[in-house]
């Protein structure tokens, strides 16, 4: 008997940002997995069974999941933002490749959800708009020296850099760091946009400089586990209005290559 196992983006957390399919494959599923905040965001419904685990249990939630799955059940993992940026998705093609052949056999698909980078340009104007990237400051898979490597790599490319996981209680230092090392070859002007919780009730989102981006501003709420920052480059402007947030945005056009 072989089930069905869907990996389904939930976007930043704003209901209205999920899209169809994930709803359609959410109310539809037998059984649901997840981060347990992540499955709180999915409405309870008569004959579905969940299975919440804790954050770090990425490979256990999933190998749970596919052998839920190829006991013939419609099974849906869920993630925040995006389920291929930093999350489920890559974690199940993992083990689907070290698993069994009835893990092969099942009919799995992956359902987009915005992610959190995405969902912060959006509040602030185009930071993206021309060439970036995303770099995730959590060490916990790779070395912390990998993480500089990219970082001065990307930097001194001319992209603008999306930094996911910037902060966590187990590591305290690492937007410190990154932010020390990007300042090594950003003029401290470049802006830097610091989006938390967005699309949550608590959200925020404030423009720094790079130089006042060490994660201890004095009236923003501090760089945490739900904050995401786009560092600009050097083309990348800020135009301020008066009585609104400012807007930041990234001309198409490539004015100048970066030193
Ligand atoms: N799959 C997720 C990312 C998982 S990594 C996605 O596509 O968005 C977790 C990191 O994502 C957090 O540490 C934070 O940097 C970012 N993030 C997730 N949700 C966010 C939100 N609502 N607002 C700001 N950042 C968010």
């Amino acid at each position: 008997m072989s089930g069905r196992l869907t990996v389904v983006g939930l976007g930043p957390g704003d209901p209205r940002y999920l899209t169809l399919e994930a709803a359609e494959t959410l109310a539809g599923a037998q059984a649901l997995y997840g981060y347990g905040p992540y499955l709180d965001r999915v409405p309870v419904r008569a004959g579905q069974s969940r299975h919440p685990s804790d954050n770090r249990e990425e490979g256990a939630r999933a190998m749970a999941a596919l052998h839920h799955a190829t006991q013939g059940a419609g099974v849906a993992v869920v993630s925040g933002g995006d389920p291929g940026v930093f999350a489920m998705a890559a974690a199940i093609c993992q083990e689907i490749e070290a698993g069994p052949d009835s893990f092969r056999a099942l009919d799995v698909s992956f359902i987009p959800g915005i992610t959190a980078m995405l969902a912060v340009a959006a509040k602030i104007g185009a930071p993206l708009g021309h060439d970036f990237c995303a770099i995730s400051l959590s060490d916990n898979l790779k070395p912390w020296d990998l993480v500089e490597r990219r970082l001065d790599a990307a930097a001194g490319a001319g992209f603008v850099i999306a930094l996911y996981n910037p902060v966590s209680r187990a590591r305290p230092w690492q937007f410190g760091y990154a932010i020390e090392r990007l300042r090594r070859q950003l003029p401290a002007a470049t802006p830097v946009v610091v989006g938390r919780a967005v699309g949550r009730p608590d959200e925020t989102i404030n423009v720094v400089t790079l130089a006042q981006a060490d994660g201890a501003f004095a009236d923003i709420p501090p760089v945490d586990m739900a904050t995401l920052v786009i560092v600009g480059t050097r083309e990348t402007r800020v135009i301020a209005r008066p009585g609104r947030t400012p807007l930041v945005y990234t001309p198409r056009a490539a004015v100048e290559v970066s030193a």
